[in-house]
Formats: structure tokens, sequence, C-alpha cells
């Protein structure tokens, strides 16, 4: 049985013969894997469409061991993010952190989308890697279940002077801050970081870009997100360590 669809290669893991193994996130399937044939050799067609950061049209064998590419046609390959290892480590840790959320068909579309937005974006130098960053980070986790509590205090529904619970993503005011245990740990949420993040967990895709922020609050939103993204993942990505060396 052939199946058709369209995803981008999030990893590849080499295997015996010059075949790898290809992590695929698709809008249809979600996250998949699924064998490139020699992909490895120097004649290799399907080489180009293997690399990672390849968005293919794909046509996959269903196998009983699993997926097998017949044939990919390379659609896009994001190539200009190479020029620039600040950038290129960037999308490696965009990679890395879609892996570890292993989106599904429910939102495999909506996770791809955002992905390719946010690649096309950091290749075109049309936002500061470190905002894409944030963005992708938080929107990826709404995407997925995790998305925090943004609508004010948590008991008083208080919305300025606010403080961010990475492990709860809730928020409380200063008046209720005793609710929390004191060992909790908590940042500071000026108030354009919280309204910046309100918009990125709520407006729809073609607005999710359109905000400005001084560099200070952007500074203090990759904080935010980053931090939020760590505790509820509870993982350590190795091209999040890579990409803070470059910076
Ligand atoms: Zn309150």
């Amino acid at each position: 049985m052939t199946v058709k669809t369209r995803g981008i290669v999030l990893g590849q893991i080499p295997m015996r013969d010059q075949d790898k193994k290809l992590i695929i996130l698709t809008g249809d399937m979600g996250l998949i894997e699924a064998i490139g044939r020699h992909v490895g050799g120097a004649r290799s067609k399907l080489s180009a469409a293997a690399e990672v950061l390849a968005y293919d049209d794909l046509c996959l064998f269903s196998g009983k061991s699993g997926y097998i590419v017949d044939s990919a046609d390379l659609l896009r390959n994001f190539y200009g993010l190479r020029a620039d290892l600040h950038s290129l480590s960037l999308a490696g840790y965009l990679c890395e952190l879609t892996r570890f959320i292993l989106p599904d068909r429910d939102n495999g579309g909506a996770c791809l989308k955002l992905l390719l937005n946010t690649l096309w974006l950091l290749e075109q130098g049309r936002r500061s890697p470190a905002l894409l960053k944030a963005v992708y980070e938080l929107r990826l986790l709404c995407l997925s279940g995790f998305a925090p509590d943004l609508s004010g205090c948590l008991h008083c529904g208080a919305e300025e002077g606010l403080a961010f619970f990475p492990l709860d993503g809730t928020l409380l005011c200063p008046a209720c801050l005793g609710t929390m245990p004191p060992d909790r740990p908590r940042m500071p949420l000026p108030q354009p970081v919280f309204l910046a993040m309100r918009h990125i967990c709520e407006a729809p895709d073609e607005k999710l870009f359109s905000f400005k922020l001084t560099p200070d609050s952007e500074a203090a939103l990759g904080k935010v997100t980053e931090a939020f993204t760590l505790c509820q993942t509870g993982g350590r990505f190795k091209s999040l360590d890579f990409y803070k060396t470059i910076c």
C-alpha cells in the first residue's frame, strides 16, 4: 500500500547500507518515521529530499515494518538557513523540540504550518531569531495541549503586576502571591510581555507574528517562554544548549 503526504524532515538516523531512518513531520499523520533506502549514497536521487529541513511531497510504502520512502520531491529546503550558524542552530532546536512534542494526526497540520512559517521568517530575516524562538515555543505548547492560563490572576482575575509560574502555567497578582508556596519558581511578567504571551496563545495563524516588542521585552519574553517550555516538557535539549553557545 502506498501513502501520499507532505512533510518536513526533522531528523535522520543512519542505518546500514547507506539507509537512513527519517523523522518527518507530516500535516495529516503527525510525526512519522520512514526508511530512506540508500539515501546516504552519492548517487541517490533522494539525498536532497532526505536532508534535515527538506520539505517534500512524499510517496511512502506502508509495509509490515513501517514506512519506506518510495519517492520524494523536494518542495523547499530552507537552504538560506545554512549560511548563518545562529539561524541554523535555532532551526535545529525547533526541530528537536517538535520531535519531543510528538505531533499526531490531530495537531500535525497546525504544527507543520507553524514550523514552516517560522523557518521561512527565520530564513528571510523578517523577525529576530530570539522573537521567533519565543513565539514558536509558546505556540507549539498551546497546539500540544499545554497552553498556560493567561486569563489573569488565578485567584482574583487582576491583569497587572503579575508573576508567572512556569511549572503551573498560571499567574498571580502581588496581593495573591501568598497563596503559592514561597519556593515555587516564579518570574515577573512585565505588562508588554503578558500581552505578547496572550497574543501568541490566541492570535489566528495569519496574525501570529504581527506584534512588536522592545529589545528588553523581547528578552524577557524569551526567558519566560523558555522556562515554561523546559518545565512543561521536563526536557533538556542539546540543540538548545548549542544555540545558546552561539548567541
Ligand atoms: Zn490576585
